[in-house]
C-alpha cells in the first residue's frame, strides 16, 4: 500500500469532516502497513496559528491517528516551491498574470466569454506583449504567476470516484502578494514527501487533473487518488460551524469521547460496528470498497 498523508490547513479546530477525511487516509495507509505523515498547509500565515497547529494534533491523535517523522509546514518551504516556478519558468511554462478577482469573474461569466467553467481563468494574460506588461506594472499592478498548461482538459482515475475529468486551466503559482499558491505546493510537497496515494475532501476532485498536470510538467511522480464525499449539515450544504457540534472538544462537551467519536466516524466509512474504538482497532478490516460514494450527513449535531 502506497504511503499517504492528511494536510491540513490550521486556521481552526478540524470539524467532523475533516477528522473523518484524516481517518480514511490513515486507514489507506496503515492497512498496507505504510507511512503516513501530516503536512500543515499553512501558506496563509495570517489565518493559520501555531495554536491551531496543536490542537488539530491532540484531536487526530485522540482517535488514535499517529504520523511518522516531523510534521511539515508550507510556510517552511518557500524557497523550495520557488525552485520549481523558476524550472517552469526557465523552460517557457509561466507567465505573470495582472488580473483581479474580479476581472477573472466578468471575463469567464460574459455572454461571448471564453466559455470556461466556473472558476477557471480565461487566459487573458498569456498573450500579453512587453509593452501591454510595462503598462500594467506602470500601473502599479502586482503580477500573480501563472503556468502556461499544456492541455486544457485532462483525467485522472479516482479509486472512490472512478475516472475524474476536469478543466486544466492557467493555475496560478504564486500569488500576487508573493505567496506560492496551494496547487503548486501541494504538488511539490506530495513528490518531495514520496507521498504516492492522496485521500482527501472530494470537493478537491477536480483539482486533481491540474495537479496531475502540473506534476507531470516538474518530472514528478504521479500520485494516485481516493477523493472521500464530503460531510453535509442538516440543510443539505457542507458541514459548517453553524451546525452544531461540529468539532471533537463540542462532542466531548455534549458526552461524546474520542472513542465513540471514531466508532461513529468509522461507521459513517462503511467501517466496523459503530462500537467506540480507537483509529488502530479498524485497520486489520479495513476494506476500502466499503467506503460509500455518497455525501455522509452526521445525525445528533445539534441539541
Ligand atoms: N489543505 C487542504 C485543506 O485543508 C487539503 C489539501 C490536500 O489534501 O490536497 O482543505
Amino acid at each position: 500500500m502506497p504511503s499517504g498523508r492528511f494536510a491540513p490547513s490550521p486556521t481552526g479546530d478540524l470539524h467532523l469532516g475533516n477528522l473523518r477525511t484524516a481517518l480514511a487516509a490513515w486507514l489507506f495507509a496503515r492497512s498496507g502497513g505504510s507511512t503516513f505523515v501530516l503536512r500543515m498547509e499553512d501558506l496563509d500565515r495570517n489565518q493559520s496559528s501555531a495554536d491551531h497547529e496543536t490542537s488539530q494534533q491532540r484531536d487526530l491523535a485522540a482517535l488514535g491517528i499517529d504520523w511518522d517523522g516531523a510534521v511539515v509546514r508550507q510556510s517552511e518551504r518557500f524557497a523550495i516551491y520557488e525552485e520549481a516556478i523558476s524550472d517552469l519558468t526557465a523552460r517557457g511554462l509561466t507567465y505573470p498574470c495582472y488580473c483581479t478577482r474580479r476581472e477573472i469573474q466578468e471575463a469567464s461569466s460574459a455572454p461571448h466569454g471564453d466559455g470556461m467553467p466556473d472558476g477557471a481563468y480565461p487566459g487573458t494574460c498569456r498573450d500579453l506583449t512587453p509593452a501591454m506588461r510595462r503598462e500594467r506594472e506602470a500601473a502599479g499592478r502586482r503580477p500573480a504567476i501563472r503556468l502556461r498548461a499544456q492541455v486544457s482538459e485532462l483525467t485522472v482515475d479516482d479509486v472512490l470516484l472512478g475516472p475524474v475529468t476536469a478543466t486544466v486551466d492557467d493555475v496560478v503559482l504564486r500569488r500576487n502578494d508573493g505567496v506560492p499558491a496551494y496547487n503548486l505546493a501541494v504538488v511539490v510537497d506530495d513528490a518531495a514527501q514520496g507521498i504516492e496515494q492522496v485521500v482527501r475532501g472530494d470537493d478537491l476532485a477536480t483539482s486533481a487533473p491540474r495537479q496531475r498536470h502540473l506534476a507531470d510538467l516538474l518530472g514528478l511522480l504521479p500520485v494516485s487518488y481516493a477523493h472521500v464525499p464530503l460531510v453535509l449539515g442538516p440543510t443539505g450544504t457542507r458541514l459548517a460551524k453553524r451546525d452544531g457540534a461540529v468539532t471533537l472538544a463540542e462532542q466531548k462537551a455534549r458526552g461524546v469521547g474520542p472513542p465513540e467519536l471514531c466508532g461513529m466516524l468509522a461507521r459513517s466509512l462503511g467501517q466496523g460496528d459503530g462500537r467506540a474504538c480507537s483509529a488502530d482497532d479498524l485497520v486489520e478490516g479495513f476494506d476500502a470498497t466499503a467506503i460509500p460514494r455518497e455525501p455522509w450527513t452526521p445525525a445528533r449535531l445539534v441539541g
